[in-house]
């Protein structure tokens, strides 16, 4: 075994994918954006169980590198941040507020980040009851998603007592394109927040997430939101990733075959062996959230696996708990039964597999799935 793949450790806890997150990188990470927005503060979006990394572990780790302010999607995360981290750091709440959530809100110190008139009088009519919590306001400057519309900005601007008695501790807005430095958009967001600084003169600012922070100073106002940066993935659409790697996925190999040439591998027989060849079967399937779009056919190549810095193409479908894939060229010794095929790793960047995959690398990290077994580096 002396050219078995590193790592290969036993089987013992009994998961077919290996999920290993390195705390370590991510405070690095974190480090490495904070830097490049100072003097601005750097928060951390951690919505979606922290891109789904572990909300619990990842926002421990972002708390020691000195991440006091968080944003998650749902009222539900912010509960869980708070069992997490206590009362210590800001929790903002991106997606809003919903019908009858502002007691919610204010039982859990939980910011919620308004985005529409709607929202600003509901939260308006629970802070004259006599409690006055923090929130947000989003304005929406060209993404026309969330946010306050032109319209809805120049009535509060006109009229404050819309949003009188509430404690605005932030205005945000989101860029649609931050991916792709040169696109105009970017700058027209740019201004349209700059405007707004008028109606809220004493109230911090943020435009960024992570793509946002590499387009310079005047982008990051008083806070950025970094998200995608932080777990090492890509936020610009071309150039290389300065940011270090925190995911690496393996897949455990369940059995090796000889198949002749000329017969099909798997559901729906779309993929044909032209000579024969040798069939690792991995255990890794779209029920791990691996995905199907990486099937590969005869008209159709697919995506790709490593054994040490030899690649293997998927064969055949992906399917629910397996995927096929191609190793005749891969040195024997590095395919064994209990192997493990490098599925994210140093071979492959999160990003090269969802260009595989048809997607980008955001989903291939809320697809992880809770069938691997999840190996925390750097935990302290
Ligand atoms: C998710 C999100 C972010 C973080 O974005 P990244 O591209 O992952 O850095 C920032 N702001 C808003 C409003 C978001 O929804």
């Amino acid at each position: 075994m002396a050219m078995a793949p590193a790592p290969v450790p036993g089987h013992g806890h009994g998961h077919g994918g290996r999920l290993t997150i390195d705390l370590d990188a991510l405070r690095a990470n974190y480090r490495q954006m904070a830097g490049l927005a100072a003097p601005a503060e750097c928060a951390a979006a951690v919505k979606a169980d922290a891109y789904g990394l572990g909300l619990k572990p990842v926002s421990r780790a972002l708390w020691q590198a000195g991440c006091r302010t968080f944003f998650v999607a749902h009222l539900s995360e912010a509960k869980r941040l708070r069992e997490t981290l206590g009362a210590g750091p800001a929790v903002y709440v991106l997606n809003g507020l919903l019908p009858g959530q502002p007691p919610d809100f204010a039982a859990l110190d939980a910011r919620p980040v308004l985005c529409s008139g709607e929202q600003i009088a509901e939260w308006a009519e629970f802070c004259a009851q006599g409690a006055t919590p923090k929130a947000a306001v989003m304005i929406d400057t060209g993404f026309n998603r969330l946010g306050l519309s032109a319209g809805e900005l120049g009535a509060l601007a006109a009229d404050r007592s819309l949003a009188g008695g509430i404690d605005i501790a932030l205005v945000i807005s989101h860029l649609a394109c931050a991916d792709e430095p040169a696109h105009k958009l970017n700058a027209a967001q740019q201004k349209r927040l700059t405007a707004a600084r008028k109606i809220f003169p004493d109230t911090q600012f943020g435009l960024s997430n992570s793509g946002g922070i590499h387009l310079g100073k005047p982008f990051a106002f008083d806070m950025v939101r970094t998200g995608i940066a932080l777990y090492g993935g890509r936020a610009q659409a071309s150039g290389g990733n300065p940011m270090a790697p925190v995911v690496r996925l393996d897949a455990a190999v369940i059995q090796v075959r000889d198949v002749p040439g000329g017969e099909t591998i798997g559901y729906g027989a779309t993929y044909r062996t032209k000579t024969p060849a040798r069939v690792a079967l991995l255990s890794i399937g779209y029920g791990d959230g691996f995905f199907r779009s990486l099937s590969a056919s005869d008209d159709q190549p697919g995506g790709k696996v490593y054994f040490g810095d030899h690649e293997a193409k998927i064969i055949g479908r992906v399917s629910m708990d397996i995927t096929a894939v191609d190793v005749t060229d891969v040195p024997h010794g590095l395919v064994t039964r209990g192997a493990w095929a490098q599925i994210i790793g140093p071979q492959q960047t999160a990003a090269a597999l969802a260009d595989d995959a048809g997607t980008i690398d955001y989903e291939v990290f809320t697809s992880l799935g809770s069938r691997y077994e999840r190996i925390y580096s750097g935990l302290v």
